[in-house]
């Protein structure tokens, strides 16, 4: 059985982006990797987006930038204005194909789609799958999207909708959420804040035909692409041995209070890669105390108290859009943490500190 110097379990996107990492930084000329991955083929599976606070490698698979958002519940409409912080959607499918493409060139990398298949003793590990079920009576982030076209140009593309909360909450978090690629295309996700155990939430495909005729205001249209998705917005134990560093969302890297989690990927990417030869030495990665204090709190008042969260998300935007984006992707300053924390209902807060 082959010995690798690396593995990487999970080809997505973290595993794909530390391999992309590694071989650009000619740091698999002399070592060998092996990835496994037990899909069979790579094909476009989700839409990562973020608002891009540093440089990252994938610029060639963003399908759009906008540099406007907006977020809407029934108190009101507040439209924000970034032009330092853009906000880009990238594809899932350009990002296989590129660093498939860039691997594939390089016979120190092979794929496989079982541990079983090499002899990982002396390796070191990078894992980014979950170990067991993940239990669902927790809160998840969960979500379908579809991307519509239309024979009409109809979309602002100019402007995407970050939330829109003006639609059924079911005693729970619920909005919709618009990303306009053009005129006539668009990504439109029905999003769940809650536990999974309830499948009465899950008609999503019934939830997006009302939005897009009744809010939209569309009635004929083809439906391109469809995701789906739930992400756990709380962290399960990770596996934990002298030889495995955990990437991903297994690796923790996921914002609980907001699910993002590419961009802190390619973060947690170039530290490792910077650091490969002591990565094990060295402090493990996360993304700071602060935040996931901040985000417990946030997400205890949002399990007591659903029906206060789309006046609490539209409190919170109606600071700066520096503030609120750099905060959203933890990298806020104690004056910006502190402007974000006043927005909040003081009482509310207070009890769930208590909790
Ligand atoms: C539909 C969807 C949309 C999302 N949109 C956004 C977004 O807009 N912005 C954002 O920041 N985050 C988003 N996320 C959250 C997060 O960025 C993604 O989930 C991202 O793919 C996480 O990367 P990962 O490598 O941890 O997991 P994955 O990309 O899921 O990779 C894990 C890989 O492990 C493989 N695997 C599974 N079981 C095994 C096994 N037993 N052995 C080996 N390999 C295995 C899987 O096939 C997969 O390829 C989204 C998530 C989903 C599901």
């Amino acid at each position: 059985m082959n010995d690798f110097d690396y593995v990487i379990i999970g080809g997505g996107c973290a595993g794909l982006s530390l391999a992309y990492k590694l071989e650009i930084s000619n740091n698999l000329k002399d070592k060998t990797l092996a990835i496994i991955e037990p899909r069979k083929q790579y094909k476009r599976d989700k839409t990562w987006s973020f608002w891009k606070v540093f440089n990252h490698n994938f610029e060639d698979c963003v399908i759009k930038s906008w540099n406007n958002f907006t977020i809407n519940t029934s108190e009101g409409s507040r439209e924000l204005i970034n032009k330092k912080f853009p906000y880009q959607s990238i594809d899932s499918g350009k990002f296989y194909e590129k660093i498939n493409l860039k691997l594939s060139k390089n016979p120190n990398v092979n794929f496989f789609k079982n541990l079983s298949e090499i002899n990982s003793e002396n390796s070191l590990i990078f894992n980014s799958v979950f170990e067991g079920e993940l239990d669902k009576s927790r809160l998840w982030q969960h979500f379908q999207g579809i991307e519509i076209e239309i024979p009409k140009d109809t979309f602002d593309d100019g402007i995407l909708n970050l939330m829109d909360f003006k639609c059924d909450q079911r005693n729970n978090v619920h909005f919709f959420y618009t990303l306009p690629f053009s005129k006539n295309k668009a990504l439109i996700e029905t999003t769940w804040l809650s536990n999974l155990n309830d499948q009465s939430l899950m008609d999503y495909d019934l939830q997006l035909e009302n939005y897009i005729k009744n809010n939209l205001g569309i009635k004929n249209y083809e439906i391109n692409f469809k995701e789906k998705g739930a992400i756990p917005l709380f962290h399960p134990s990770f596996k934990n041995d002298d030889k495995t560093i955990n990437i991903g969302s297994a690796g923790g890297l996921t914002r609980l209070s907001t699910g993002y989690t590419f961009l802190n990927i390619q973060e947690h990417t170039e530290y490792i890669v910077k650091n490969i030869n002591k990565i094990k030495k060295i402090k493990t990665f996360n993304l700071g105390k602060k935040y996931q204090f901040l985000d417990k709190v946030f997400l205890r008042v949002l399990e007591k108290h659903p029906e206060k969260m789309p006046k609490i998300f539209f409190n919170m935007f109606k600071t700066s859009s520096n503030t609120i984006i750099k905060f959203l992707s933890n990298k806020s300053n104690v004056y910006e943490d502190i402007n974000i924390i006043s927005r909040m209902p003081k009482l509310v807060f207070i009890k769930a500190l208590f909790n």
